[in-house]
């Protein structure tokens, strides 16, 4: 298990594995790049969000991002659909030491859809 914590502390994630046993990408795409969350995929079976949060939505209002009801600290995706086998954790909430040296690929949300580049640790 892998504990993530938001700056205040209010809002922890235990998740199964540490990012580097997962797909992980930074995202440009209009959130993310705003965000400047690194995101870590996990089915939502397997991961446990204790703490309150706030949730923002917008478009189709399919997807919920939470943060910090506290500190603000972005810190998971998971959609509406809670039958959505897949929800995106913020790597950046994760221990320092699992991301000194992470391979993060940089993914093109914005336009392509595909992997453009990557970079080496946080
Ligand atoms: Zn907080």
């Amino acid at each position: 298990m892998i504990e993530a914590s938001c700056h205040c502390g209010a809002l922890r994630l235990q998740v199964p594995k540490p990012p580097e046993d997962v797909e992980i990408k930074e995202c440009n795409c209009s959130i993310c790049r705003r965000t400047g969350a690194i995101l870590a995929y996990y089915s939502p079976d397997h991961v446990r969000v204790s703490g309150p949060t706030d949730v923002y939505m917008w478009g189709d209002r399919s997807i919920e991002f939470h943060r910090c009801k506290v500190c603000g600290n972005f810190s998971h995706w998971i959609a509406v659909d809670k039958s959505y086998d897949r929800m995106g954790v913020n790597v950046r909430l994760m221990p320092a030491e699992l991301l000194t040296n992470l391979r993060i690929p940089k993914f093109d949300g914005a336009n392509t859809w595909t992997i453009i580049g990557e970079r080496r640790g946080l």
